[in-house]
């Protein structure tokens, strides 16, 4: 494997979701619903294939999409974007990532990231050669320190990345935070690089996106999918939302990457992304029930939690238990209580800060939530 790879192992969600198949165990690991999208999304689907928009889509979009993706960013932001020049769309949120990091991003500049973090941001600044500067959100509330903040930030910084709501803390970024950052961006002429895709799923405060701040939208790039709000994690269809200099670097990326993105889907998402509010409302509805239960279980089962704020994540501390780390704590979990969370410390560029915590996802149905709530409180 080339050495910008090197350090990196099978990712921890195929990890844990093969061991939950092997021990027959109950997958709270690896962020996907076990129930399906919305029939009328899937409808748009199988009428797209049949309507034979089968071959390359236009790279950067089907022109519906594009559109479709823009009317919901001004709903959500009151931006108005010009669907032709400033959305991309990529596949999944994750080569969204990519050809931002791919497009905008030179070898040794720094950028900024907050641990914990999601596992494609490290490999992705590593396969463009990045100096990754890494800032640590402690628990409990995961806090931006921003007087570190202040002091990691250079001339070498091109950008610091956020993910609002947050994996895997459920944490938000609250508007005092978002504030600053962006005064330290503009003051320091950094761009911000802005991960979305939980911001349906904002429970217990409001979601604020970075480029609605004021003078933020021209260096801010607002990334965001279908496959959470959608229960649609397999499509894979992301975006990128940037202004016109911008959204340049993240086209030639997208270019020579995948070029373009599946066509029928694309046209479904297009259908998924003009859901009345009544859809929005009554996927948090159901997710903050699924979010009690699981919440109010782990607490009786003796975890102590940490809020989470949004996302279908919650994050514990295992100790209790009197296990060593949390990556032995989820070997525990899963071959003698039989049920799957993913540990964070790979999240983490030292490992060390994960190991007292380990997350767990709600995005299943009832039922499943709460069999893993009586295996561990049987068993734990
Ligand atoms: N985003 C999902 C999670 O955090 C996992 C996606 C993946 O498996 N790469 O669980």
């Amino acid at each position: 494997v080339a050495k910008r790879l090197e350090k990196f192992k099978t990712t921890i969600f195929t990890q844990m979701s093969s061991l939950a198949i092997k021990h027959g165990a109950i997958n709270l690991g690896q962020g996907f619903p076990n129930f399906d999208g919305p029939e009328f999304v899937k409808e748009a689907a199988i009428q797209a294939v049949r309507d034979g928009k089968n071959q390359y889509a236009r790279g950067y979009g089907v022109p519906d999409l594009n559109s479709a993706i823009a009317a919901r960013f001004k709903q959500d932001t009151g931006l108005n974007v010009d669907p032709e020049k400033e959305v991309t769309v990529t596949s999944g949120c994750t080569e969204a990532i990519a050809a931002t990091m791919l497009g905008l991003i030179n070898p040794g500049d720094e950028v900024i990231l907050f641990a914990p973090f999601y596992d494609s941001y490290e490999a992705t600044l590593s396969m463009v050669g990045a100096d990754i500067k890494c800032i640590t959100l402690r628990p409990p509330d995961f806090a931006v320190p921003l007087s570190e903040l202040r002091s990691t930030i250079s001339k070498k910084t091109r950008a610091i990345l956020i993910n609002t709501p947050h994996n895997p803390t459920g944490k938000m970024f609250t508007q005092d935070e978002l504030n600053e950052i962006a005064r330290l961006c503009a003051e320091n002429d950094v761009l911000v690089f802005t991960d979305e895709v939980y911001d349906k799923l904002a429970f217990e405060m409001d979601h604020i996106s970075m480029a609605s701040l004021p003078g933020m939208y021209d260096r801010t790039i607002t990334l965001n999918s279908l496959g959470k709000t959608f229960s649609l994690t397999g499509w894979k269809i992301g975006w990128a939302i940037a202004p016109p200099h911008l959204t340049w670097g993240v086209r030639q990326a997208h270019s020579y990457l995948t070029f373009a993105t599946s066509t029928p889907m694309q046209w479904a998402a297009a259908a998924a992304l003009r859901a009345p509010d009544s859809y929005y409302i009554e996927v948090r509805r159901d997710y903050l029930a699924k979010k009690q239960i699981l919440v109010e279980g782990l607490k009786e089962v003796g975890f102590k939690l940490f809020p989470s704020s949004g996302t279908y994540f919650v994050v514990v501390d295992h100790t209790p238990f009197g296990l060593e780390n949390d990556v032995a704590f989820c070997e525990y979990l899963i071959k003698e209580v039989g049920v799957v969370a993913i540990p964070t410390s790979v999240f983490y560029l030292n490992p060390e800060e994960g190991k007292n915590l380990v997350r767990f996802t709600f995005c299943k149905d009832e039922g499943t939530l709460r069999a893993a709530v009586e295996r561990m409180k049987e068993k734990l």
